[in-house]
């Protein structure tokens, strides 16, 4: 019998704010331990919170760029549970009433559902040492967005590009920076298998503690193996939870159903429902900034690249910005998409070149006053110190030769000197003519024009 996975994700975000969700404590990562902490996320008894608006802006945000329905009346809840990393033992979250509903994240070929996204406040990270406990408070209240897919995705693959595209969506609309190993970005999933075919879900398995998308990827695979091995001999699945371990790359149990949480809900009495007024929504849509798919589409219309490129340069905010702001000053944009992907990826955040610079080298180069080989060198010294290209071509007194009347007189020594070759060459051997060329660069000293010594080449041995 064939099996098919169901995948359903539960990502967790953490806002890119300066403030925490309920009071102004700093969000900072990588401070001393409880150094960004006061009453009010320490959970000291009396004290109250206030809404951090731009955390809600910022998730309302994410769910137009998602195509969710904004929710106009929303309200905070409190989910009950006593753990050292939960201060006030209670979480304030969203349960009925999320801001976000519905929606989607595209992957190549297929939309994958969203159900919900709702805003909550992040919990304190623990450490565990030999023989005793810590608890860092500096996380705790961290604005924290949750998004919850539907079951949706068949393969690892799948489960992959979703949180690929998704991560691409909220960094280009500056939500979030999710960082995976600063724990911006976490996520859990929920796996069952079934037999192809079968329209009802088998019992889900939640998988925990994976904190890479890499790791996602591992732990699905594992999990999807493990469960389909177990169908095959006959055994029935229970729904638990489970925890990845990376290290030896195998899930095992951490708790079953009977142990799971009752979080005995109840709507939170210090803060007020959020009403989101028409005005505001129209103010947030107006921020909504252009899709990575909608620009890919519009790097391919308006600068003619291929798709390759598109999604090459896209997939970086900082890079397309880079690549749209050169390609504005060239008649060339494709070769301006060439430097970018092959010269400037991986080393982008030491590149001196202004973007206007790059579109002048590429016109150096189409306007035949420098070869492709001598642009190679122009680049690396615009690269470390910031010149134009123009600048170093004079400088360096690169300009290449284009005057015919000097080439012809270099190729008649060429000719001269080299009877093999132009026997060769008349002879049938197309190809004899490389060597010629070769010899004419070397004496123009690497500046001729090679595609003009190409052509009084082939001129003067046809005669
Ligand atoms: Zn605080």
């Amino acid at each position: 019998m064939e099996y098919e996975a169901v995948i359903g994700l539960e990502v967790h975000v953490q806002l890119k704010t300066q403030s925490k969700m309920f009071c102004g404590c700093a969000t900072a990562f990588g401070a001393e331990p409880n150094t960004l902490v006061c009453p009010v996320c320490l959970g000291y008894p009396g004290v109250l919170p206030v809404m951090n608006e731009e955390a809600v802006r910022k998730t309302i945000l994410s769910g137009l760029m998602l195509g969710c329905e904004i929710a106009r009346f929303s309200k905070w809840d409190r989910k009950n549970y006593f753990y050292p990393d939960m201060p006030k033992n209670y979480q304030i979250s969203q349960y009925d009433l999320p801001l976000c509903i519905g929606g989607a994240v595209a992957i190549p070929g297929k939309k994958l559902g969203i159900t919900r996204i709702h805003l909550e406040e992040d919990v304190a990270k623990s450490f565990h040492y030999e023989t005793t406990s810590g608890v860092d408070f500096n996380r705790a209240g961290t604005p924290l967005m949750e998004i919850v897919s539907e079951p949706d995705m068949r393969t690892t693959e799948e489960a992959f590009a979703y949180l690929t595209a998704l991560k691409e969506v909220l960094i280009g609309g500056g939500v979030s920076d999710c960082d995976m190993e600063k724990g911006q970005l976490r996520c859990d999933a929920n796996v069952s298998v079934r037999p192809v075919g079968q329209k009802a879900f088998g019992e889900k398995i939640e998988i925990k503690n994976m904190n890479s998308i890499s790791g996602v990827r591992r732990a699905l695979a594992y999990e999807i193996q493990r469960q389909i091995a177990a169908a095959k001999r006959g055994e029935k699945m229970v729904q638990e939870t489970r925890r990845w371990d990376d290290e030896a790359g195998v899930t095992s149990v951490m708790r079953t159903k009977e142990h799971a949480h009752d979080y005995r809900y109840f709507p939170e009495p210090d803060l007020m429902p959020v009403v989101v007024s028409e005005a505001w929504l129209a103010e947030i849509r107006s921020a909504v900034p252009e899709l990575p798919e909608a620009k890919r589409k519009r790097f391919v219309e308006q600068y003619g690249l291929p798709e390759y490129d598109a999604e090459v340069l896209v997939a970086d905010a900082a890079v397309a910005a880079y690549y749209e702001q050169a390609a504005a000053g060239s008649k060339n944009p494709k070769a301006i998409s060439n430097w970018v992907m092959t010269e400037l990826l991986g080393k982008f955040a030491d590149n001196k070149i202004a973007p206007l610079q790059l579109a002048e080298l590429v016109a150096a180069i189409d306007g035949g006053q420098i070869s492709g080989k001598m642009a190679k060198d122009v680049f690396a010294e615009m690269f470390a110190t910031g010149k134009g290209a123009t600048v170093i071509i004079k400088e360096k007194g690169l300009v290449q030769v284009s005057d015919a009347g000097a080439l012809e007189v270099l190729a008649e020594q060429a000719i001269a000197a080299n009877p093999k070759s132009v026997a060769d060459y008349r002879a049938g051997n197309a190809s004899a003519i490389n060597f010629l060329k070769g010899q004419v660069m070397k004496l123009s000293k690497g500046k001729a024009n090679p595609q003009l010594v190409g052509e009084i080449l082939a001129r003067k041995l046809q005669a």
